[in-house]
């Protein structure tokens, strides 16, 4: 379900940004965070994206490791806790969940590029 939802997140973004083109890549980033599985996702896409300008795209994904800060420190998890004060810390960043970039297919130009 988790998937389902951002797929269609996915899909709807896109759409916005693609002007009737059809999409060829679909580049995401996507944090540490979100605990996405690239697989499955990309089924979703395929399958939310079913009669759109996604139909056909390749998804690609860009993981952006999980940070966490405190006490003027960053560090990366597996440990949330600060190595300082012991605190929680807060993410600096591996939350993110968001379309980079789209490829369209340049419908006007002729050449092919393998
Ligand atoms: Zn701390």
């Amino acid at each position: 379900m988790h998937e389902l939802s951002l797929a269609s997140a996915i899909v709807d973004t896109v759409e916005r940004h693609a002007g009737g083109r059809p999409v060829t890549v679909i580049t995401m980033r996507v944090g540490a965070l979100r605990q996405v599985v690239p697989e499955s996702l990309e089924l979703y896409v395929e399958l939310v994206g079913r009669g759109t300008v996604c139909a056909g795209a390749r998804l690609e994904l860009e993981v952006v490791p999980a940070r966490l800060a405190c006490c003027g420190a960053e560090w990366e998890p597996p440990s949330f806790r600060c190595p300082s004060c012991g605190g929680g810390g807060t993410v600096v960043s591996g939350d993110e969940f968001l379309v980079e970039s789209i490829q369209v297919e340049e419908v006007e130009a002729c050449i092919a590029r393998t």
